[in-house]
């Protein structure tokens, strides 16, 4: 399991948030210019919910609705799961894998911190996975 902690992960993250009465024209766009896949809404300090890509695919250009006249709490998951940033990556991995998405914010002491993405498995968690299967190969051709 990749233990690098949430926190670890998420150090030097901008921390990209919106109110749920931003359009999602407007989220897109700070979305691009953030260069990530999801934006955590925000009521004060309080997480109330998450946009990601998949909302904007699903819930508003498959639906046909008009991104401009659409806002974020239309469309985005309300109360999204959380990790503690002292907790394990790879138990925010395990969270995306039961329930099926590929974002989870993290909070520390109540307060968002950053998000962590199914993505970040791509840097040494990938290179571990690659270590072992590379082993695993080696061991089967010694054992013929
Ligand atoms: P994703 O795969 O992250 O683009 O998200 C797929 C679906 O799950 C979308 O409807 C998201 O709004 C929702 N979702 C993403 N992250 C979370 C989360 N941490 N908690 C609850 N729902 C989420």
């Amino acid at each position: 399991m990749p233990n690098r902690p949430a926190r670890q992960l998420v150090k030097n993250q901008r921390i990209l948030t919106a109110a749920a009465t931003l359009s999602v024209s407007e989220a897109a766009t700070a979305m691009r210019d953030a260069k990530v896949g999801a934006i955590m809404v925000v009521n004060g300090p309080r997480l109330v919910g998450i946009f990601t890509e998949r909302d904007a695919l699903y819930r508003v250009l498959a639906a046909g609705k008009d991104p401009r006249r659409t806002t974020l709490a239309d469309v985005m998951t309300v109360n999204p799961a959380t990790i503690e940033a002292d907790l394990p990556f790879g138990q925010a991995l395990h969270i995306m894998y039961e329930r099926g998405f590929r974002h989870v914010p993290v909070v520390e002491d109540g307060q968002l911190v950053g998000m962590v993405s199914a993505r970040d498995a791509l840097g040494p968690e990938m290179e571990q996975v690659k270590a072992e299967l590379l082993e695993r190969e080696h061991i089967t051709e010694i054992l013929g």
